[in-house]
Formats: C-alpha cells, structure tokens, sequence
C-alpha cells in the first residue's frame, strides 16, 4: 500500500470534532487538513467524498463505510481509515481493503474507561439507582424505611462475561478484585488470567448460571443477536442483563419482552439496538438504566483515542507499520 507523505498536498479529514489537544496536534502537524465541525454522522455524499478527495480519513461510530460505498467509488483517493475507536463493525473492513485502503482502531485506550461504566451500569441496575434518583428528584421520597427499595446485593455474585477480550477480562478482573465475585465468561479461546474464572461450555449455560450477564464482543455479523429470546429465556428471574458492547448484539425486541414478562430482573444499557433511538418500553421500565453511550466518555480517554487515532496516521504517512491495523 503506498502512501503520498506528510507533504501539503496530503489532504485529511477527521470526521468529527475532536477534543482541544487532539485537533492542536493535527493542525500542527497537518498542512492540509479539516476538521468536519458538526457531530452527525457522515452521510453517503459525505463518504463517497471521503474517498474521493481525501488521502486519510479518520472516522467514528456510525460511519458505515459498508460495500456499498466502496463500490460507487472506482478508485479511492483514500488509503487509510484510521478509526476513532476500538469498535469498528460499521466499516466493512473486507471491502476497504479490497479498494485498497488499511484501517486502524484504537485499542486498548478505551479498556478501563469501557469497564468502569459496565461497573457503573452493574451496580446502578443492581442497586435501582436510576429508580431511586428519579424518586427524589420526584420529590416523592418519604424516607428510611427497612423494606424501602430493596436492590440485589452485587458483592460476591456470580458475573459471566460474554467476550473476554481487554474490555472483558477489565470488568471481570473489577468484579473479582473489587467486588469478591465468582467470574465465568465465554470466548472463542482460552484466557490465561491471574485470577480464577471458568469458560462456560455455552453461551446458555453461562446465561443460567450468573447474576450478571455483561456483553463485551466486538459488533458485526457474527454477533447480531447473540443475546436472544433463547439466552434471555435461560437467565435466572433474578439477574441482569449489562450491555457496554454493540446495541445489535442483544435482540432490541427480545430483551423488552424478557423485562416486561420478568424472566430476568433488570437491564444496564450504554448501547442500543438502534442508537441513538431507544425504545419507549425501554424508556418507561423504572428497572432498566439507559446511559447514551458513555463507555469512553471522559477528557482524558477521548484525547487517547483521538492521539492513537493520530499515531496511526503519522505512521501511514512517514510509510512505517501501522500501529494498530485491523485484521
Ligand atoms: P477485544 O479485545 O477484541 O475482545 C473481544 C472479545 O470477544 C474476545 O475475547 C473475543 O474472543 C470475543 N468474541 C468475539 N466474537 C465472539 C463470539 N462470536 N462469541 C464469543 N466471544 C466472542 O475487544 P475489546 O477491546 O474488549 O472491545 C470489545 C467491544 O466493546 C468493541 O468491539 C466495541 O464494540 C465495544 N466497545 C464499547 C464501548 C462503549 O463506549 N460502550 C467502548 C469501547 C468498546 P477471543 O479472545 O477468543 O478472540
């Protein structure tokens, strides 16, 4: 794959705006660049222009490079898409690399930021904090009582971890260390850990046998709709459901149907089947705490990302490895 170097004639967009020290670095370091100022997603024109008039694009969440784009493009100016972001199931990565172009991501950068708001979304479920603050603010708390919202006790429950990759073996790794919790996970491979924790034969029968189910897999085809009517149908009435992975992983539908009918406990969501629209039977569940995709959400981790994002670049255009290629 060549490159056309750092030279002026090097055009860059970075599709989103970016936080203050990220877009100082590329705009020192980039002769030609823009920085698109408004936080939609790109639209179709949009990334048709992307790889027509651009050498490096550094996309985001919901720019769904898919390879239907690629194909109105018959000779991509764009060489790189250096995603902002470890999730990249909205670009088909087949079709880019089929039109020439690499794609990068940034791991690692979002891995405790991610865990902590499952830990967030695990105990605000647990504990009916969202309930509970919605209640005073209500101005409708009379007080103390022994029986008064009783939540389900976190510490040294069971959590079964769909996916331990970084961001799986980092909750799972809070939940024993910090919460005394028995861990399970399933994963297309054995994990070497410091910590005990069991690989389940099934994603069903880690489903029956926990308190806590936290979806961490990587979206795309060959997850949409792992968490089904069948794995919802095998949780114990009393556990949760967490999901800080994709929306499209868990069944939008089969998930409102397993709260309402009370064949699981409570739901923590950061990600939504189809974000940012989150179902009304969602909205009006007082056991379901809906966060607007928050996993990485914090100065410092976006300026990783969007440096790591920028590293990737810099990389491509002095003709090194890249960093952080995706398979
Ligand atoms: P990762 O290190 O690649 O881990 C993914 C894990 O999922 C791996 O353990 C992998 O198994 C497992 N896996 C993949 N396909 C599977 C399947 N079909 N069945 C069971 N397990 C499967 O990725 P990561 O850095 O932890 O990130 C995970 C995902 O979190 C990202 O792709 C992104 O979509 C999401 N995310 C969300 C937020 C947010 O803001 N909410 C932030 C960051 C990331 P093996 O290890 O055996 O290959």
């Amino acid at each position: 794959m060549t490159n056309t170097g750092t030279n002026s004639a090097t055009k860059i967009w970075i599709a989103r705006p970016m936080t203050a020290s990220v877009e100082a670095r590329a705009r020192e370091s980039y002769g030609s660049l823009e920085i698109r100022d408004t936080n939609a997603v790109l639209s179709e024109a949009e990334m048709i222009r992307a790889l027509t008039e651009f050498d490096v694009v550094v996309p985001t969440l919901g720019d769904k490079f898919s390879a239907e784009i690629f194909a109105k493009v018959a000779e991509p100016r764009c060489k790189l898409l250096a995603n902002f972001g470890v999730g990249y199931n909205h670009i088909d990565v087949a079709a880019a690399g089929a039109a020439g172009l690499a794609v990068t991501n940034t791991p690692g950068a979002v891995t405790d930021a991610t865990a902590d708001i499952a830990m967030t979304l695990i105990l605000m479920t647990a504990r009916r904090a969202g309930e509970g603050e919605r209640l005073v603010r209500r101005g409708e708390w009379e007080g103390w009582h022994p029986t008064q919202m009783l939540g389900l006790h976190a510490t040294g429950k069971t959590v079964g971890i769909v996916g331990m990759g970084r961001i799986g073996q980092a909750i799972a790794r809070r939940c024993h260390f910090g919460f005394g919790m028995d861990v399970r996970y399933v994963a297309r491979s054995d994990k070497d850990l410091d910590y005990p924790a069991v690989r389940a034969d099934s994603l069903v029968d880690l489903a029956e046998s926990v308190d806590f189910l936290v979806v961490a897999v990587p979206g795309g085809a060959e997850t949409l709709h792992l968490i089904n009517a069948e794995v919802l149908k095998a949780m114990k009435p009393t556990a949760h459901l967490v999901n800080i992975a994709r929306g499209e992983v868990v069944e939008e539908a089969a998930l409102i149907d397993a709260l309402q009918s009370g064949s699981i406990a409570g739901a923590g969501l950061d990600v939504y089947e189809f974000e940012p629209k989150v179902p009304q039977a969602l909205i009006e569940m007082e056991n379901v705490t809906l966060l607007p995709h928050l996993g990485t959400a914090t100065e410092e981790v976006r300026s990783n990302m969007g440096h790591m994002a920028l590293d990737n670049v810099d990389a491509f255009l002095t003709d090194q490895d890249l960093p952080n290629p995706v398979a």
